[in-house]
């Protein structure tokens, strides 16, 4: 059900001299002082600060999913040390009880007249909007890869429908190359593609099925990780478990039939190499949401949300703001960034909702834990400009089981229980505290 809020009308309807709802047999218009596009990470916890400071029926999020999924859970998922269920929970359950939760997928933006269009035709107004889409995965972009899903040996673990055929593939492992790529687009946390690389290794190696393995790290990336100082720590890992590793390759192609893998060398495009496999992962090519992507007035040339890198507000509409995966914040894409962000947004939407300007400047905060096998992790830490940002007062970049079980055990209950609540946002201040107060 649409609730009317304090209405602000589109410029065509105000003009046409309309009443505050306005409604035909196939549009309703309805309005919120904010609304916020997409539930995920950073929407559901933007949701939560926000209906709590300006009370019920004032925000609105769109969101159409019925789960929500904790998605850095699904790389312990694909190497079965976590089930899928474990790492979502009904929608229902996460949103604000005082946000409205219109179960609708956005179709269109008008951010000249303050609306969005849902699927259903409805029109939703808004003040203040927050867009937080996340990305979208183009696994229909790699020729083949669609029926591949359908037979034995090839998983992703960026999906829930194909998060559990990457741990049934290692476990079906006889011999052959077991394949993980890195696709030639942005993507959310740049280090999956290789964690699940690592965890597989070792349980090939104690199932007793590591001599029959050949594995390959195929990356469009010319590096192996975008930040010095964890390359060197992740070089050193692919060394000594002796992984092969080719830089600038992109799956094109997957050939079900003949269980090969196509891959173009992106230095010489007209060079192709095919593989066959026994396991594949697959890392798909991702963009934002097409609805997004098509609608130039808020996006950049690549589509994404077009935001000032340190405010997060929109460079052309002040009333637009984002948060995640779908902006062009210049940091690696991660629920850690999302969580640092929502604390840049608190501020320098309520300064906006005030009439003042924002203050607030993101530095870019965004981490990585590069789980590199069943106990042990590098948790990667670093700022926009690849400065790393650690939190604790030793050298990260080292492999260690306590980062493990952060990774595992504390994470998951620190984005449940405090970030989607909107009482996380990020590890500034205990950063500060660990170095004694000389952190940034
Ligand atoms: C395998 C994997 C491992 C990861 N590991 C880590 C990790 O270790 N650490 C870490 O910090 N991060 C990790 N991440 C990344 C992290 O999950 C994302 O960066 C984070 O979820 C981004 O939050 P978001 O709100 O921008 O997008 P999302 O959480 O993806 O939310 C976007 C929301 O928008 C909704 N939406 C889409 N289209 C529409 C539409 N048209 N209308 C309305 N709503 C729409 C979607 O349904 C979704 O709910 C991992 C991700 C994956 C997949």
């Amino acid at each position: 059900m649409l609730v009317q809020r304090s209405l602000v009308l589109p410029r065509a309807l105000q003009k046409a001299g309309s009443k505050a709802h306005f409604s035909t047999a196939t549009t309703s218009l309805s309005s919120y002082k904010l609304v916020i596009v997409g539930g995920g990470a950073g929407g559901c916890a933007t949701a939560a600060k926000f209906s709590s400071k300006l009370g019920k029926g004032q925000v609105a999020v769109i969101e159409p999913s019925t789960m929500h999924y904790y998605q850095p859970m699904w790389t312990l998922v694909g190497g079965g040390m976590k089930k899928l269920n474990n790492s979502g929970k009904p929608m229902s359950e996460v949103l604000p009880k005082k946000a409205d939760w219109i179960k609708q997928k956005v179709v269109s933006f008008d951010p000249d007249n303050n609306f969005v269009t849902t699927e259903d035709g409805n029109q939703i107004g808004y003040e203040f909007l927050v867009v937080a889409l996340g990305l979208q995965l183009n696994y229909s972009q790699v020729k083949g890869l669609p029926e591949a899903f359908e037979t034995p040996g090839v998983g992703s673990n960026y999906s829930p429908l194909y998060v559990q055929k990457t741990f049934e593939s290692l476990k079906n492992f006889k011999e052959g190359n077991a394949i993980f790529t890195f696709p030639a687009s942005p993507v959310k946390c740049a280090g999956a593609p290789q964690k699940i690389m690592y965890i597989s290794e070792e349980y090939l190696r104690k199932n007793g099925k590591r001599s029959n393995a050949n594995i390959i790290y195929n990356t469009s990336l010319p590096v192996l990780f975008g930040i010095k100082k964890y390359a060197d720590a992740l070089w050193k890992v692919v060394e000594e478990r002796n992984i092969n590793v080719n830089l600038r390759r992109n799956l094109i192609e997957v050939k079900p039939d003949t269980r090969e893998a196509v891959f173009q060398n992106l230095d010489e495009p007209e060079e192709t190499f095919t593989y066959e496999y026994e396991m594949l992962h697959v890392t798909p090519p991702m963009s934002t949401p097409d609805v997004l992507k098509s609608c130039k007035a808020l996006t950049d040339d690549s589509g994404f949300l077009n935001v000032n890198k340190e405010t997060l507000q929109h460079t052309q509409y002040p009333n637009v703001f984002g948060i995640g995966d779908c902006t062009n914040v210049p940091t690696a894409k991660t629920a850690a960034a999302v969580a640092a962000q929502t604390g840049i947004l608190r501020k320098n939407l309520s300064l906006t909702m005030n009439g003042s300007s924002p203050t607030a400047l993101y530095d870019g905060y965004t981490s990585c834990p590069l789980v590199t096998g069943y106990s042990k992790c590098i948790l990667a830490e670093f700022d926009m400009n690849g400065n790393p940002l650690e939190t604790f007062p030793f050298d990260q970049g080292k492999e260690r089981r306590t980062m493990f079980h952060m990774k595992k055990d504390v994470m998951p209950a620190l984005y449940w229980q405090l970030m989607l609540r909107g009482f996380w946002e990020g590890p500034k201040i205990p950063r500060k505290i660990m170095h004694l107060g000389l952190s940034r």
